[in-house]
């Protein structure tokens, strides 16, 4: 069994970024991504306090707008207005969930898809169902990036996926069952009758429901690749923040089934933020070539 050091494959992938960067900078463009903070969620400040970390690692500018929570729709969508028009700005990144009086759909619609490197508006999904040029979600397209450079065999695998969200389980069924992919997708969600006969018939097992320790041993099938997208903080008075993060697998007795198996964290988590990384490289080398 290969515990997958999601860690060391992010960082060869932030390291190109890295690179890209300098030629870009050599050439009068400074790769610039604005982030948008709305509240003061801990999780959303811990995932942007790391975002803007690795973009600072790399050589690329961040512009950091911590908003209130308050803050009205209105004002969000001309933010973002003017920042599609303003040329600094190569990449724009709404940190998710956003206050509940804040209709997501309509923010991520007014992000041009020039600057979506979320890959989350609905002209990026298309491009991505119709398999054209465009940004992809990070999260799926890190664990494709994943499966590659361990070259775990996609073509003709059955990967279940466990959690259909626009943003992790149903883009990446889009790319598994690319005819460049070729696995066969299962996907399963609450309606699922039966999960564990499902998930049982998994080459690749993908959890990406957000329930921590969802699957168990016997849910999975010996020899599995199983990846773990879940990140939950399960409260151990033990641990200084007062709580830890768990997957959605079992990770002890599922580990012991499975040929690959990614831990939480260093798994998937890093794979996200250097796949942000490179959108944000192509956002740039996109412009400087316009
Ligand atoms: P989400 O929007 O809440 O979607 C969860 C999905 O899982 C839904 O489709 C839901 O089904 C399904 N589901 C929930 N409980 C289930 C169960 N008991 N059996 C079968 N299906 C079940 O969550 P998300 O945004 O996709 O995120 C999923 C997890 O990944 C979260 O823990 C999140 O923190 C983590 N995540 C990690 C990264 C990373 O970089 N590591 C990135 C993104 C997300 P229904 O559609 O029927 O409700």
């Amino acid at each position: 069994m290969t515990i997958i050091d999601g860690k060391t494959i992010a960082r060869a992938v932030r390291e190109d970024a890295k690179k890209r960067t300098e030629t870009l900078r050599a050439q009068g463009v400074v790769p610039c991504l604005a982030v948008i903070l709305a509240g003061e969620d801990p999780a959303s400040v811990s995932y942007v306090t790391a975002k803007e970390k690795a973009l600072a690692e790399a050589g690329m500018a961040s512009r950091d707008i911590r908003l209130s929570a308050g803050i009205s729709e209105a004002e969000l969508l001309s933010l973002i207005i003017s920042l599609n028009e303003d040329a600094a700005v190569h990449g724009i990144l709404v940190q998710l969930p956003l206050p509940k009086h804040v209709r997501e759909g309509r923010v991520i619609d007014a992000i041009s898809p020039k600057k979506d490197v979320d890959g989350f508006h609905p002209v990026s999904v298309g491009n991505m169902v119709l398999g054209k040029d465009g940004f992809l979600p990070c999260t799926p397209n890190g664990i494709m990036r994943l499966l590659r450079a361990l070259d775990i065999p996609v073509n003709g695998a059955h990967a279940v996926i466990v959690g259909r969200s626009n943003l992790v389980g149903r883009p990446l069924s889009i790319l598994l069952t690319r005819k460049d992919s070729n696995a066969t997708v299962t996907m399963c969600h609450t309606g699922t009758t039966n999960l564990a006969y499902h998930t049982r018939q998994a080459d690749i097992l993908i959890a990406a429901a957000g329930k921590a320790g969802l699957i168990t041993g016997d849910m999975v099938k010996e020899g599995a690749v199983v990846i773990d997208v879940g990140v939950n903080r399960v409260s151990d008075i033990s641990a200084k923040k007062g709580y830890r993060l768990r997957g959605d697998v079992d990770f002890e007795p599922v580990s012991q089934k499975a040929s690959f198996i990614t831990p939480v964290p260093g798994g998937v988590g890093p794979m996200t933020i250097a796949m942000l990384l490179q959108n944000v490289a192509d956002a740039a080398e996109k412009t400087r070539d316009a």
